[in-house]
């Protein structure tokens, strides 16, 4: 059977990060783009297929570094709108405790479904709860990253610090080392994919330094080693940790990760805000990713992520939306104008250019989650992309059309490929009945509150 070809033909822009010529557009075959045609040059052998994308400006799909899925069950609740980090997660700790399969089969689906319509193909989510019955819980997950048919990074998420033994979370929200790791053994064996073109991909991500053990970080860090998987955790979020790590371990966040042998290229960060030079130029020097969460900094007033430090000293940087519950929204093109504008606050104009922030969004966000063959336009890659139609009001009389997808607010992709199939298409999510899901996940959310 011959592969099936496609022609993205002739895109008002492409986003090509290395700067190569792709103003004719560019061909797909099978899963992967096997050619980048300039002005007017037609493609190398017969297409089966021509989409016409004259209106459209071509991205690389968006790759989003962390997220709380289960949290879109618990956005905008009144009682921590206006909280910060720890008083926010003291009141939510006992409503997440009561996450059942169901509820976290559809709060993924939901998110799952905003990250693609915003142009995003492939996610990370860290989910540490597992109180019981939900024991499966990233095997639910993995079921729904199937049905939408996005590549996902799902990380066993942990928690073993429980409030009686000077943690944050409370006690029925925490399990023993041993169920930790022989669950996230089993997952990685289970559902972990090596190479070029995995769409399905494990990490170990203890949950913070004030709700794990120093003994989970580091038996993590050294399965991480052995089965050569990934490793995240939050870090450096706010002064409340910082504070927390030097009380309880007498150490700084980055000394405490160091300790635990974290400080390493496998490792990447969550927000990465408080560091001082030197722990700057150690991160760098480790090539330890950092996930730039820009809303959920500003919602909890958390700090501003020193990107240019790191990324002079050698960081990889990528974005995230982080969990719903400090952001709301599962929209990484919304996510990009805001890390464009809450960087220019702290460097100036010229650094955060929309070349730059949209390169953290896709080149970026690759390197931190360790893959090589997605996050860019060029021949070989996966093909995986994003088309955004410029003919909408929001848009009209703009000129720089890569300019204008953050600066007039771009947030909904008209067509979203992953892997060669059409995801979403004319703005819909294929094969996926919105309004019902926004009908049961509603209701799964409402009950997550019932007597409390
Ligand atoms: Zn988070």
């Amino acid at each position: 059977m011959l592969t099936q070809r496609t022609w993205i033909k002739n895109p008002l822009a492409v986003f090509t990060a290395n700067q190569l010529d792709a103003a004719g557009g560019l061909v797909i075959e099978g899963s992967r783009i096997a050619e980048l045609l300039s002005a007017g040059q037609q493609p190398a052998r017969p297409v089966d297929s021509v989409i016409d994308a004259a209106e459209c400006v071509l991205l690389p799909g968006l790759i989003n570094t962390h997220h709380h899925f289960y949290q879109t069950l618990t956005r905008a609740w009144a009682p921590v709108v206006n909280a910060p980090l720890f008083p926010w997660l003291k009141q939510l700790y006992p409503v997440w405790a009561r996450l059942q399969p169901e509820a976290l089969a559809l709060a993924s689906r939901v998110a799952m479904a905003e990250l693609l319509l915003s142009g995003c193909t492939t996610t990370t989510d860290h989910h540490y709860l597992f109180p019981q019955g939900m024991e499966e819980a990233i095997d639910v997950q993995v079921e729904v990253v199937g049905e939408l048919g996005m590549r996902a990074l799902l990380t066993r998420g942990s928690m073993s610090l429980g409030e009686d033994d000077g943690g944050l979370p409370p006690m029925h929200t925490v399990q023993s080392a041993e169920v930790i790791l022989e669950d996230s053994q089993r997952l990685i064996q289970r559902y972990h994919q090596r190479g070029e073109g995995a769409w399905m991909q494990i990490a170990l991500a203890p949950c913070s330094p004030f709700s794990v053990t120093p003994d989970i970080m580091r038996e993590s860090a050294a399965m991480a080693q052995r089965e050569d998987v990934r490793l995240h955790t939050h870090l450096a979020e706010t002064l409340d940790e910082e504070q927390f790590c030097l009380e309880r371990f007498g150490l700084r966040t980055v000394d405490y990760l160091d300790s635990v042998g974290w400080l390493s290229d496998r490792t990447w960060l969550a927000h990465g805000i408080h560091f001082n030079e030197e722990e700057i130029r150690r991160l760098g020097a480790a090539g330890t990713g950092i996930c730039h969460c820009p809303v959920s900094n500003m919602r909890l007033a958390s700090g501003m992520c020193p990107t240019r430090d790191l990324e002079a000293a050698g960081a990889p940087i990528g974005l995230g939306v982080d969990g719903s519950a400090s952001n709301d929204a599962s929209n990484l093109m919304y996510e990009a104008r805001q890390a464009l504008y809450l960087q220019r606050l702290r460097y100036g104009t010229e650094y955060a250019t929309p070349e730059r922030i949209l390169g953290w969004a896709t080149r970026g966000s690759a390197r931190v989650i360790g893959r090589e063959d997605i996050g860019q336009l060029a021949v070989g890659k996966q093909a995986d992309l994003a088309l955004f139609r410029l003919d909408e009001l929001r848009f009209s009389g703009s000129h720089d059309p890569i300019a204008a997808l953050l600066l007039c607010g771009a947030e909904r992709a008209d067509s979203v490929m992953v892997g060669g199939k059409w995801r979403v298409r004319e703005g819909q999510i294929v094969g996926l009945d919105v309004k019902s899901l926004i009908a049961r996940h509603r209701h799964a959310a409402k009950r997550l509150f019932a007597d409390i």
